[in-house]
């Protein structure tokens, strides 16, 4: 029998309960627990790939792409899920399944169509229960498939949303069916500080665990996020206000790094209340895994030298737009000993002259036409002055337009999702793109397998020739012009199994490479992504070169 953990957040969002949900699960997973995760978006999306990186922050691509089959003939391609996905799959290694992203969206879509196939025949179709129905019956779902010891089911938004109390009361009756022995629910709050009177304020956490209690949950653990660590006096008032223990109030400071919240937890002994509150008898404990971790986060600690990359990009007014390639460079910094600095860069507002001061240039994924010319230009600045380079995606293709006009002297040449009349149109629609008119889930999406070139920077950096990687596209990189670049030192890295071009690179340039795929998406902080890796190493050359 699978148990449940609901983790819910109280006062705000955008308080890290996707890393508390995660540290969970990688706690449980050092005890020898096999765990599953699940996040809820109550947005009416059917997946997060429409939505704008300014809103939503990144679009984090699953290895498989979902048949999402709510009635037989209807069918939806999905891939691309809520970002806090992809901190489920750093935390605990695991790749998750699109339909571990449950959205309003996506249930609502189900019932009406189901309506209409007839699978209500006779009744009036209402949200208790058909609605409750359909959110336990994908919840269990997951639960059966992975056949997991304990699901973790974080709850998008703040406990008292209108749009998130439908899923909240589908908690509670799972809770009834699975037996409160079985189901444990993790609040995670956050605490003002007040400056004048030095106090971490719990008023507002009173108030959201008095909405919880109104949805009929009871907490049995609350979390506090805050700026600082909680006092005893704070701990005791929460517990008594919440109606738990003060061991289960647990403090959870801002930290430097993420991933040392699993060991923080582990200190303040939450996973022995899990335990005891789920009853798994005689838990294991792998403290070689531990020890593992713990030695990461002081080599991460410990890391004096620093670099520099720039990240130039169109979505620069969000932090999270970028979240796998800043944890991608933060892991191939921790392997090689160095703080990697990663700042955004505007490149509708590009700054030359700043761009001279980095070690690295990361070219960043991105769609539509504002921003593409200063991200060009920042390309032709890494090749000229000979900053290593690493374009993903987008900022592949924009990296051999950028070789196109600066090498080839092709002066308009440019992507035709860009300037449909280019009379270069060196990137543009896959085949197979060309005839789709629909926008959700129609993008080249998921992992495929892709041959890499012998020689070439990119097999030096994975020392395989068949690796796998995720994509998210539709325009590549157009063979025809290939050739007559190749003579100035345009080279194809790697291909997909179907012959189309995977990236690229210069071989005249200490490191300037493409990619049209995502390795930021695999990257573990025990296992970087080679191809980061090899970047970093190459910025670490390049900046050890200016100082001598
Ligand atoms: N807009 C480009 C395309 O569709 C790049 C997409 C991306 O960077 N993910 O091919």
């Amino acid at each position: 029998m699978t148990k449940m953990i609901v983790v819910t957040g109280g006062v705000m969002s955008g308080i890290g309960k996707g890393h508390v949900a995660a540290s969970i699960a990688r706690i449980l997973k050092w005890h020898g627990l096999k765990v599953a995760m699940i996040k809820i978006d109550p947005y009416l999306n059917t997946d997060a790939g429409t939505m704008s990186p300014f809103e939503h922050g990144e679009n984090f691509v699953c290895e498989e792409v979902w048949e999402f089959e709510p009635v037989p003939g209807w069918k939806f391609r999905i891939a691309e899920t809520d970002q806090d996905l992809g901190t489920y799959e750093r935390f605990t290694g695991d790749f998750v399944h699109p339909s571990f992203n449950i959205t309003s969206g996506q249930v609502y879509l189900s019932v009406i169509l189901k309506e209409r196939h007839g699978e209500y025949l006779g009744k009036t179709v209402q949200m208790i229960p058909h609605v409750t129905d359909e959110i336990k019956r994908r919840i269990t779902d997951v639960a059966k498939r992975m056949k997991c010891d304990v699901l973790i089911i974080e709850v998008g938004g703040t406990v008292g949303d209108i749009e998130g109390m439908i899923f909240l009361e589908a908690l509670r009756q799972l809770r009834l069916e699975i037996g409160p022995e079985n189901f444990m629910l993790v609040h995670v709050t956050y605490l003002p500080y007040l400056p004048t009177t030095g106090e971490l304020k719990t008023k507002p956490t009173q108030h959201s665990v008095q909405r919880l209690l109104q949805a009929g949950l009871v907490p049995d653990v609350i979390i506090c996020r805050a700026e600082r660590d909680l006092d005893e006096k704070t701990r005791k008032k929460i517990a008594l206000y919440s109606n738990v223990s003060p061991d289960a109030v647990i403090s959870n400071p801002n930290v430097d790094f993420v991933y040392e919240i699993p060991l923080l937890f582990m200190k303040q002994k939450l996973n022995e209340l899990i335990l005891k509150r789920l009853q798994f008898k005689n838990p294991k404990i792998d403290q070689k895994s531990i020890k593992m971790w713990t030695d990461l986060i002081n080599k991460y600690k410990n890391a004096k030298d620093v670099i520099k990359i720039a990240l130039v990009g169109k979505y620069v007014a969000h932090k999270d737009a970028y979240i796998s390639i800043r944890e991608a460079l933060l892991h191939a910094g921790v392997h090689l000993s160095v703080k990697v600095k990663t700042e955004l860069v505007d490149a509708e507002n590009l700054n030359e002259e700043e761009l001279l001061s980095f070690d690295g240039i990361l070219l960043t994924p991105g769609f539509g036409k504002r921003a593409t010319e200063g991200m060009i230009r920042a390309a032709e600045i890494a090749l000229e002055k000979k900053i290593p380079f690493l374009g993903i995606c987008f900022g592949c293709q924009l990296g051999t337009v950028a070789f196109a006009r600066k090498i080839m002297g092709w002066k308009r040449a440019n992507t035709t999702e860009v300037d449909p009349n280019t009379p270069y149109p060196v990137i543009d629609l896959l085949p197979e793109q060309k005839k789709i008119k629909e926008k959700g889930g129609t993008m080249r999406l998921g992992a495929l397998d892709i041959v890499v070139v012998e020689g070439t920077k990119l097999w030096q950096a994975y020392k395989r020739k068949i690796i796998r990687e995720r994509f998210r596209h539709r325009y590549h990189i157009i063979e025809k012009y290939v050739k007559d670049m190749e003579k100035k030192g345009y080279i194809v890295n790697s291909y997909t199994r179907d012959r189309k071009i995977a990236g690229f690179e210069i071989s005249w340039h200490p490191f300037f490479v493409g990619v049209q795929f995502h390795p930021e998406f695999k990257s573990r902080l025990w296992q970087p992504s080679p191809i980061y890796l090899a970047f970093l190493e190459a910025a670490l050359k390049f900046r050890k070169s200016k100082i001598s």
